[in-house]
């Protein structure tokens, strides 16, 4: 049995940098992006309601996904500016 006492994220040193509520969970949108371009989290530290292995895994996959396209986007900003100038 377990007893559940509760849990605190440990995300104290992102406080003043990405959005988070009032328990320091993380707040992202459905592609676990923080309001900080770039950064994403997922799991247990950001806000949402199911707190699961499988929950976690999927928004992980959600938030390496988005993170691979992000930067894709980056270096292809970067290659045509390079062509344009
Ligand atoms: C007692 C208990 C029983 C549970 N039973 C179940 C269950 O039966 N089935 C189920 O699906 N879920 C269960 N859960 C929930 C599940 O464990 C979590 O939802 C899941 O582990 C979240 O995954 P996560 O990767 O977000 O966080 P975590 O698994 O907590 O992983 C976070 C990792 O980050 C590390 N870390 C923290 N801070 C830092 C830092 N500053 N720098 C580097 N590393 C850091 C931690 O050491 C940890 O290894 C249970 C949880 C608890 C507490």
């Amino acid at each position: 049995m377990f007893i559940f006492i509760g849990y605190v994220p440990n995300t104290e040193f992102l406080k003043g940098l990405v959005n988070m509520n009032q328990w320091n969970e993380i707040i992202v949108d459905a592609d676990m992006a923080t309001n900080i371009p770039g950064v994403y989290a997922a799991g247990d530290s950001i806000v949402k309601r199911y707190r699961q292995v499988t929950t976690a895994v999927g928004d992980a996959t959600i938030a390496a996904l988005a993170a691979s396209n992000y930067i894709h986007q980056l270096k292809t900003k970067e290659l045509h500016e390079t062509l344009t100038q």
